[in-house]
């Protein structure tokens, strides 16, 4: 049977690859709550559903060369019809590169409901920021320019985007996907406590996590009491809980949901499949935000790392481990075989003897090599004989091409026949 696949283990953003191992790089990433995305290097493009396209928010590219950057005129095309404003995040230069794209085009017909790219200017102690506005022919307004402070460049509630600039023979972003804190319950301490899943955990988010103080919430758990044979356990701590007047049901199998009334003592009893029966107590709680210290589900949020196009220096691999350090998932281009580590070095690429070595260094849970130059056709596949990732880090494999393979005359000349 084939092992199962599980999805990774992301809440809120959901990393897709758009690219095999020799298409130009590509990381969308969906925001789930909102229903938008992000994408990272934007190269070829063509091969995605206006359906993908159209949600995507904001762009983050690492450097301009032609394989990161050349999509940005068809998501223009794609959103061009909309009111709502995109982002475009970049290195040095970025500014004027964007311009120089939009230039390449007459916009004699632009309307007045067409959609504003706004780009942003990412150099090591400044940001700068401009307007493309849609109605006036995308034509760029003034730049404005402020200090920049961290590595912060851009937030939802759900996630952040960090940005540090590193070395590829010219100024290229490295970046570091953030989710937020989330609300989170771990189920197994609920059940060690023994209080029961219920409703009340909606109310309880509602009142610590969203700070609705102010709506009327009584929040009530339903508190298991465990009989054994010699004594009553009571797992669950009296400091959080009112116990006075509490009203006691005696359960044969948990409820789906906890009932919401604080019906009195009108308990119903019944046996376990096995025999037993289970005493539970329906309590209100004495404070909301000391129960969700202790029954969050404290696990680390999770991350991404995404670099493309880095040259192995000791800057650059101090800087990215600065950055990247313990990334559940990092995306890495991986250019060259350890055969070519001189191309390697002489493009400001990396080789796969460089990744192990930054795999080793940031302990990535998960790895996604990328990014492979195109010479390699015929042996793309030697990547993975040549990766050896640190124990706890799990390689994620592509296949060779993700993008349909070009249309040739003899697939077409058909239609031309009479
Ligand atoms: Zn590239
Ligand atoms: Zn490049």
């Amino acid at each position: 049977m084939p092992p199962v696949k599980r999805r990774l283990p992301f809440r809120y953003i959901e990393p897709v690859f758009f690219g095999g191992l020799l298409d130009d790089p590509l990381l969308f990433l969906r925001i789930r709550p909102l229903k938008r995305a992000l994408l990272f290097d934007c190269g070829q493009i063509a091969h995605l559903a206006k359906r993908v396209v159209k949600p995507i928010d904001a762009v983050f590219i690492t450097h301009a060369h032609m394989d990161h950057i050349m999509g940005i005129p068809t998501l223009v095309r794609h959103h061009h019809a909309s009111p709502r404003p995109m982002d475009v995040f970049g290195p040095p230069g970025i500014i004027e590169r964007v311009e120089h794209l939009l230039l390449g085009f007459e916009w004699n017909l632009s309307e007045s409901n067409w959609f504003t790219l706004r780009v942003h200017e990412i150099r090591a102690d400044r940001l700068l920021h401009c307007s493309f506005p849609g109605p006036k022919s995308f034509r760029r307004s003034r730049v404005t320019e402020e200090q920049r402070t961290g590595r912060q460049i851009w937030s939802c509630p759900y996630a952040t985007v960090e940005a540090e600039l590193l070395d590829h023979k010219l100024p290229v972003l490295g970046f570091r996907i953030q989710e937020q804190p989330h609300f989170a319950i771990d189920y197994e301490k609920l059940d060690r406590l023994g209080i029961m899943p219920g409703e009340w955990i909606r109310d309880l988010k509602n009142r610590v996590w969203k700070g609705r103080s102010n709506v009327q919430v009584e929040i009530e758990v339903e508190v298991e009491q465990r009989e054994t044979e010699n004594s009553q356990e009571k797992p669950c701590p009296d400091s959080l809980l009112i116990n006075s007047g509490c009203s006691k049901i005696v359960r044969s199998s948990l409820p789906e949901k906890a009932p919401r009334s604080r019906s009195s003592a009108t308990a119903h009893k019944a046996d376990f499949e096995d025999g037993g029966e289970m005493a539970v107590f329906q309590q209100p709680v004495k404070d909301p935000h000391a129960l969700y210290g202790i029954i969050h589900d404290n696990r680390p949020c999770v991350s991404i790392g995404y670099v493309c196009d880095v040259g192995w220096t000791a800057d650059n691999v101090a800087a990215m481990e600065s950055l990247l350090k313990g990334v559940t998932l990092l995306c890495s281009d991986c250019t060259f075989l350890a055969e070519d580590r001189d191309k390697a070095r002489a493009s400001y690429h990396l080789c796969t003897r460089d990744l192990n070595e930054l795999a080793e260094l940031l302990a990535p849970g998960y790895l996604l090599p990328m990014h492979m130059s195109k010479s390699y056709l015929k042996k793309s596949f030697d990547i993975y004989n040549e990766l050896r990732p640190p124990e706890g880090t799990k390689i994620l494999r592509l296949p060779k091409h993700l993008v349909p393979a070009p249309l040739t005359v003899s697939d077409v000349d058909e239609w031309m026949k009479t």
